[in-house]
């Protein structure tokens, strides 16, 4: 049940339709939550009087994974509070702190706002292609780029802008160009969600492998629409029955057989299936309904961002909504910039890009990092501001000591959904032979009250994508003789993500053992210590206190105590003073006399008992 908050804090002014001051920020609207950020989610669920765990279960819901202390986007925020009855606001900070003021004109980069129904316009579909290595993800799409993408056109020549579109039937469809789950899940990690349909790739001689199910998992967990592609169906060894049974196995039938799944049998290089395949594509996209405001503030999700020589900083966006136009000035991660040159995928100089359509764009400040999102600002001068603010926060951010309580985060947040709690490991290994026999070993470790499970587990050495998939899924990395990449060791130690490296198999399994007792909550003894009886009520300033007998143990100050009135408890806390004559002590024991006050608690009576104990947290064990 949601409580009323707490009335937010006199705060500087809020941004979006707000006031000019300080004070006019201020509201007394119980329904108003004003928070500025970084907005953490012990805080956020603080105001609307939840748990965390309640939090953390809103974001799944919304298909967000941040990592415990990772700050939320102002729009994520505004989404939970309204899903419980809040309306949020992000307070900005004020000139006297030494920061920009900001005007009520910004955008924050946001917010699937929901559109009004007239204005939206169907959107092409964007489409990952995944799938296990060489089963012919990067053939599926050469062979649409190649086929389906006329060149004649300025440039002539396709260029690789990380994204392209085909035709089909009139109707645009996006494929990112970089297949395999790592890209997906990174942008997924990063807020960036854009992928609509997922093609899983099989190829008919080999069937299902470890990636094929990886990739299941993710487009599954990230509740995508996903389409077989059975592929290389030219071969003579190809055994479409047997890729069939096998998917049907992991919760993927075929519609002939009942199910709800779409395949496709095609051939990347004969050309085999792949018109029904794109054919597919549309009809899903025609399902699903994807629909977005031309007429929106613009914002669109990086894919790619690189320098190029010559042109500098560049990134390829997929338009989300708005229509993105040469002169725009915008905001992008925490950095400003203006849009100079918009060019397509077949390397054209375009003056706007609508939603759906990838672009590459010129008139970047910096880098941005893949996910971050491009959201068009009235003016470049507020785009600057915005930019500033954001760089400031970044940097109180990594001011601020990084201790991750992962194991509590992960039990805390889990327990709510599920009911037991979760260890969630991403495994990687030399080799397939033990991934498995790992995989057996800790599966086969009881417990009522954990639950295990593998993200990933795979062959391979351990790299960014594996960090950032284990940061967006609370997930801790272990390593079996296995080496762990440069960038993936600098991601994980800014994300604060737990890499364990073994080469003992029993070492291995007994850590795994050890971080699932990390995982029990400490179960709470009560010992009682002793009891004191009411008899006397002493008048003071400020409150009462009790004069007590301590008729048998001790009554300690710090202590817990409750007070007991016919057998039953009417006040349990803390003691707040405990006192011999005058003065402050830190134990009564048996037969003396002591004044006893219980935290805010007044309202004794003669013959009451207080009853003394202590709390011990006692480790719990499989
Ligand atoms: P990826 O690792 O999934 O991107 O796989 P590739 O697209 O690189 O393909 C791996 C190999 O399979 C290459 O040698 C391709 O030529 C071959 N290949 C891909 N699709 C087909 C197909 O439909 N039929 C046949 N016979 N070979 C294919």
């Amino acid at each position: 049940m949601v409580k009323a908050p707490p009335p937010p804090p006199a705060a500087p002014a809020t941004c979006g339709t707000v006031a000019d001051t300080p004070e006019e920020a201020s509201s007394d609207d119980p329904k108003l939550i004003v928070i500025k950020p970084p907005i953490l989610i012990p805080e956020l669920a603080a105001r609307l009087g939840l748990k965390p765990f309640h939090i953390m279960a809103d974001l799944i819901k919304l298909g967000v994974f941040p990592a415990p202390n990772q700050p939320l986007e102002p729009d994520i925020a505004a989404r939970i509070c309204e899903s419980h009855g809040f309306t949020f606001e992000r307070e900005k900070r004020d000139k006297d702190k030494g920061f920009h003021k900001i005007e009520e004109v910004i955008v924050e980069p946001v917010a699937p706002v929901k559109e009004p129904e007239d204005l939206l316009k169907d959107r092409p579909p964007i489409v990952t292609i995944m799938g296990h290595v060489d089963h012919g993800k990067t053939s599926i799409l050469d062979f649409f780029r190649k086929s389906k993408i006329t060149s004649g056109e300025a440039g002539g020549i396709t260029q690789h802008i990380g994204a392209y579109q085909v035709i089909h039937n009139h109707q645009e469809i996006t494929f990112l160009d970089t297949p395999g789950h790592a890209i997906f899940s990174d942008m997924r990690a990063r807020g960036a969600d854009i992928t609509d349909i997922v093609v899983l790739t099989v190829a008919a001689n080999d069937g299902v492998m470890p990636q094929t199910l990886e990739a299941i998992k993710h487009a599954k967990n990230a509740r995508k629409t996903i389409i077989v592609a059975i592929n290389k169906c030219d071969l003579p060894s190809a055994n479409v029955q047997r890729v069939k049974s096998q998917l049907a196995e992991h919760g993927l039938q075929t519609t002939d057989f009942g199910g709800d799944t779409e395949f496709s049998e095609v051939s990347a290089v004969t050309g085999q299936g792949m018109e029904t395949l794109l054919e597919l594509i549309a009809l899903q996209a025609e399902v699903l309904e994807l629909k977005a405001n031309p007429k929106a503030t613009t914002r669109a999700a990086v894919i790619e961002a690189r320098v190029v020589p010559g042109r500098g900083t560049t990134a390829t966006v997929i338009v989300e909504s708005g229509t993105l136009k040469v002169g725009t000035p915008f905001i992008c991660g925490p950095y400003a910039g203006k849009v100079r040159s918009l060019i397509n995928d077949r390397g054209a100089t375009i003056k706007s890009a609508h939603p759906g359509m990838p672009v590459e764009v010129i008139g970047f400040e910096e880098l941005p990092n893949v996910g971050d999102h491009l959201t068009e600002m009235k003016t470049e001068r507020e785009a600057k501001a915005l930019a500033n603010e954001r760089q400031e926060q970044q940097r109180l951010i990594r001011l601020k000591p990084q201790h991750r309580t992962r194991m509590e985060d992960l039990f805390s947040m889990v327990r709510d959904v599920s009911g037991k709690a979760q260890l969630k490991l991403i495994l990687k290994c030399d080799v397939q032979g033990s991934v498995e026999a790992i995989k057996k070993a800790v599966l086969a470790i009881e417990s009522e009250k954990v639950e295990c499970s593998f993200i990933t587990a795979a062959a391979g050495p351990i790299t960014e994508s594996d960090v950032a998939y284990a940061d967006s899924t609370g997930a801790i990395i272990v390593g079996f003789n296995v080496k762990v990449e440069a960038k993936a060791v600098k991601s994980a130690k800014a994300a604060v993500v737990e890499i364990k490296l073994y080469s003992v198999v029993y070492e291995l399994i007994d850590q795994v053992r050890e971080a699932m007792l990390g995982l029990l909550e400490p179960l709470s003894r009560e010992t009682v210590i002793g009891h004191a009886e009411v008899r006397q009520i002493f008048k003071l300033t400020r409150g009462r206190a009790a004069g007590s007998f301590v008729t048998d143990g001790r009554i300690h100050r710090k202590a817990h105590a409750r007070v007991i009135r016919g057998g039953v408890p009417v006040f349990d806390g803390r003691m707040s003073t405990l006192r011999r004559f005058q003065e402050e002590v830190e134990e009564v024991r048996t037969n003396f006399e002591c004044g006893i006050r219980l935290g805010e608690f007044n309202e004794y009576l003669e013959g009451d008992i207080i009853e003394c104990y202590k709390l011990d947290k006692i480790p719990q064990t499989l």
